[in-house]
């Protein structure tokens, strides 16, 4: 149920009685709480408020993160979007996105999904200076938190080598959602000590080349791609490496059946694409096919072999947190998201407290347990 409170601020926000019943009636708009914070988060988009958005209340709406769309032929998208502009090429670093925004003296990190995340939001101080907040507090700090020990992915980037980090490669408006202009973005993160995505220079189309050059080197350096962005903000697309194509199904074949067909479909196009665009074959050809196999294959066959010895297909996760309560909340929140997530195991490390948790993939362990068990379908 939607409180009358804050059906008054969406309606002061523009959004008509009627929609708001048909979006909440539809589950598209739901009161959530975080330290006795309420907030209402979009799970569908509605009249210019993203997926994701966040209202807390008139002054503090956060606008959900939009889609970046993608190119899978890097000269051709390249050409198409960024014939008249140049544009800033940025690594995409793989993690999870994270909006952070000052909301009644505290500041609280927000998932791509719309939720407080309890876990970043408890971290998030120790990458970024509160004054920034101060200063700006109508500004909304979007980064990626990438590392070893996060609580939503199995891996990081290979350049964090333990723990968790944060990268800011966006600054939007609280309201609007409008982006800050590049070289704004870069000015405040670096006067206020920011850290931020690798900027890889401001290229135009003539320098193709390099743009091949510096894919095919991330992606021997198991890093996942890059964000092309023109200066105002007003064109973005992503481009991601061979390496994450392939990697990406090998993490997605381990929980086949949780995932929807397109995750497999979409990897696998978007490799072919770059194998014909590059002209691939011979032994770079044989060996990247190969690698798509085996990573399809492998870690799929082995979950087979764990519920064959009566395992279950589980994942472990482990994260830092300054207080146990922090990871008892985390517990709460990846109920409220429907994952089967238990504390494994708890211990404390300098000052710290690292929380080992277990994740049941109960859908993919049924799913091969009833195949060896020879069901027909
Ligand atoms: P969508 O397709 O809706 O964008 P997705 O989760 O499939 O969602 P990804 O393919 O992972 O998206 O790529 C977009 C995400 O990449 C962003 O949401 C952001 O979290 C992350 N990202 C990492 N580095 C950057 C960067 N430099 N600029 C913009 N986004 C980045």
């Amino acid at each position: 149920m939607v409180s009358s409170h804050f059906k008054e601020i969406l309606m002061r926000l523009g959004l008509p009685e009627d929609r708001i019943e048909v979006l909440e009636a539809k589950g598209g708009i739901t009161e959530e709480e975080f330290d006795g914070i309420r907030y209402l988060r979009f799970k569908d988009s509605a009249r210019g408020l993203r997926r994701g958005t966040v209202v807390f209340d008139e002054a503090n709406v956060i606008l959900g993160f939009p889609h970046i769309k993608r190119v899978v032929s890097l000269r051709a998208g390249v050409m198409r979007i960024f014939k008249r502009t140049p544009f800033y090429v940025e690594e995409k670093v793989d993690g999870y996105n994270v909006r952070v925004a000052l909301v009644s003296d505290r500041v609280l990190a927000i998932t791509r999904g719309g939720f407080v995340c309890p876990f970043t939001t408890e971290r998030i101080l120790d990458f970024v200076p509160e004054e920034f907040f101060k200063d700006y507090p109508h500004l909304v700090l979007v980064g990626e938190m990438a590392g070893p020990e996060s609580p939503y992915l199995v891996e990081g980037p290979p350049y964090v080598e333990e723990d968790i980090r944060f990268f800011l490669f966006d600054i939007q408006e609280k309201g609007t959602g409008k982006s800050l202009p590049v070289q704004e973005r870069l000015k405040l993160a670096e006067e206020y000590g920011i850290p931020h995505v690798k900027v890889f220079g401001l290229y135009t189309v003539d320098r193709i080349e390099d743009l091949y050059d510096l894919i095919e080197r991330l992606s021997r350096e198991g890093r996942e791609g890059v964000v092309m962005k023109s200066p105002d903000m007003k064109r973005v697309v992503k481009y991601v490496t061979p390496f994450a194509n392939v990697n990406d199904v090998k993490i997605g074949a381990k929980v086949f059946f949780e995932l929807p067909p397109g995750y497999f479909m979409s990897r696998i196009m978007r490799l072919a694409f770059y194998v014909a665009e590059r002209r691939i074959k011979g032994e770079r050809f044989e060996e990247l096919a190969r690698n798509l196999g085996k990573a399809l294959l492998e870690p799929f066959v082995e979950s087979i072999w764990d519920v064959e010895q009566g395992d279950e297909i589980a994942e472990v996760f482990r994260i830092r947190v300054k207080r146990i309560e922090t990871a008892y909340k985390m517990v709460t929140h990846f109920e409220r998201l429907g994952l089967n997530i238990k504390i494994e195991d708890i211990e404390e490390v300098g000052g710290m407290w690292r929380i080992t948790f277990k994740r049941a993939y109960d859908e993919a362990t049924r799913e091969i347990r009833e195949l060896i068990g020879g069901r027909a379908f």
